[in-house]
């Protein structure tokens, strides 16, 4: 099969651009073709996006919901259909692709009934007979960026505040995960969304990227991926005074303390450490625990990896998938031996998987590693991949103090059945999402997702908070008094 870019409503042709196979991680089956497109597709997806948006934002905002609303429905109905592609292109099991696609579900909904909020404010006037409000306004045409890690949810949390909300879009998906894309651009065409409304254009970073973030009619840039792209994507964007919104990695710690229900702090790290195989920006990466359950914590970790099965995320009885590619499998392997090399005592796991039924693929064991101190380059940097690295703390001070030491502030939790010592966590823990006796991982779509620190650069995806990346702020004052005043001068 081949991909081609959708633009202005068309299947547009690909014939004279270059491909490359899209490969299935847990077997290397090739699944499809995708184009390296150009600058010059980037033209044209802007230029239609930019046409589109003037008529778009005059659709009355319920109306434009309505078409979230049909979106909602096609994702609903398709679900099964989409959770099998998602497997196979990305890796993560079946269950968990379900998930995702509900996750589309759930955005698609909640923001199509921003159709009938957008809520702005109404406020007196310091002066009589004047009315005074604020309005959110549409932006224009805005560029989504997106990782592989979760091909259609952050998609839909960046692209459907922004078509309620009166703005059209180009979106660069990951060249790893094109199919969900592709996918998504059926369900607009299907469910008639106006020509120009969304386009998706195919390609790598540096080229579709980079003309995307360049381009002088793109006025918003949503981000989602590494810092390292990210940093790039801010300081193209910030020369160019573009409005850009990045939400990037995470170093994300789970907290265990000595009250702590032990069993149910497990069940929280093993889901969020080695759920899609440690690939989520919020997974698990450290478990900073307190010394006097350190020893018991460690045992009940490594009893619990022997009820976890690694294989083809679509066999339901597999709980742990492939990484993405050789070259994830090879970056996880890399700090495994820097692991061992700085002195921390691997617990468990620590190997690529190379003989069959695993040969094919692109598979890591869920690694645990203990004894590892806050200053190690396992404890700083973002592995991406299924390996934990456990430190010990003697307080909660301690421990709140260790998960802040990272760079990062996107997820944190703790298990702890001490009110006093919750309350203290969420407050002083620095990161964008807190989760109490629950692991790093399970974001709602209503409530806003983000990171502090080099997490984000302040904006956030999901929840109300979104709608404030693709929109602008316009105050209207309205003088019905028929003679001129002066704010701050007439009394
Ligand atoms: P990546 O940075 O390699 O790629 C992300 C996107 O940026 C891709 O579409 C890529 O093609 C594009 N890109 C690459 N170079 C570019 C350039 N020069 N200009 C413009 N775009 C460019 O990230 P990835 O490997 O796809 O995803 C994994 C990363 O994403 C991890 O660091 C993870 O923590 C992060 N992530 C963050 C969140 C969050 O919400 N905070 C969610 C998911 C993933």
């Amino acid at each position: 099969m081949k991909i081609v870019n959708f633009i202005n409503g068309k299947w547009t042709s690909t014939d004279d651009l270059q491909m490359i196979p899209v490969v299935n991680p847990a077997n290397g089956e090739q699944l499809a073709m995708v184009p390296l497109s150009t600058k010059k597709h980037v033209d044209d997806a802007v230029a239609a996006a930019k046409k589109a948006q003037k008529q778009w934002a005059l659709v009355p905002a319920p109306k434009r919901a309505d078409f979230l609303y049909e979106i909602g429905f096609k994702l609903k109905e398709k679900k099964e259909y989409l959770a099998q592609i998602l497997t196979k292109e990305m890796g993560k099991v079946i269950e968990e692709a379900r998930g995702e696609v509900q996750e589309g579900i759930d955005m698609a909904l909640y923001m199509a009934g921003e159709g009938r909020r957008l809520f702005g404010e109404t406020t007196p006037s310091e002066l009589a007979d004047k009315f005074a409000m604020s309005v959110r306004a549409p932006i224009g045409v805005v560029g989504l960026i997106t990782p592989w890690n979760f091909p259609i949810a952050i998609a839909t949390w960046k692209s459907f505040p922004a078509i309620v909300a009166g703005n059209t879009f180009v979106w660069k998906p990951s060249i790893e995960t094109p199919l969900m894309a592709y996918e998504m651009a059926k369900i607009f065409e299907e469910v008639g969304l106006p020509n120009g409304v969304a386009n998706i254009v195919f390609g790598t970073g540096p080229t579709v990227g980079t003309a995307m973030v360049e381009h002088p009619d793109v006025k918003v840039i949503s981000f989602t991926g590494s810092n390292a792209t990210g940093s790039k994507v801010a300081e193209l964007g910030g020369k160019h005074l573009k409005k850009v919104s990045l939400e990037m990695g995470g170093k994300n710690a789970v907290i265990v303390m000595d009250d702590a229900n032990l069993q149910l702090a497990v069940e929280g790290i093993i889901w969020s450490a080695f759920g899609t195989a440690g690939q989520r920006c919020t997974a698990c990466s450290r478990v900073i625990v307190h010394k006097d359950v350190k020893a018991e914590l460690e045992e009940r970790l490594v009893s619990a990896l022997s009820d976890i099965t690694i294989g083809d995320g679509l066999n339901p009885d597999v709980n742990v998938g492939p990484v993405i590619n050789k070259a994830a499998l090879e970056k996880i392997n890399h700090y495994v031996q820097i692991g061992k090399k700085e002195g921390a005592t691997l617990l468990a796991g620590g190997k690529v998987l190379t003989t069959p039924p695993f040969d094919k693929g692109f598979y890591f064991e869920p690694t645990i590693f203990t004894n590892v101190k806050n200053d190690m380059i396992i404890a700083q940097e973002e592995i991406f991949g299924p390996v934990v690295s456990i430190i010990e703390v003697s307080s909660l001070e301690e421990a709140i103090e260790v998960n802040n030491s990272v760079k990062f502030g996107l997820s944190s939790s703790i298990f702890s059945q001490d009110v006093n010592k919750i309350f203290k966590a969420q407050r002083d823990l620095d990161t964008g999402i807190v989760y109490v006796n629950a692991g790093t991982t399970g974001a709602e779509i209503h409530l806003p997702f983000g990171g502090t620190k080099g997490t984000g650069n302040g904006h956030r995806d999901s929840g109300q908070a979104a709608l404030d990346v693709y929109t602008e702020w316009k105050s209207i004052y309205v003088d019905y008094s028929g003679k001129l005043q002066r704010a701050q001068i007439d009394t």
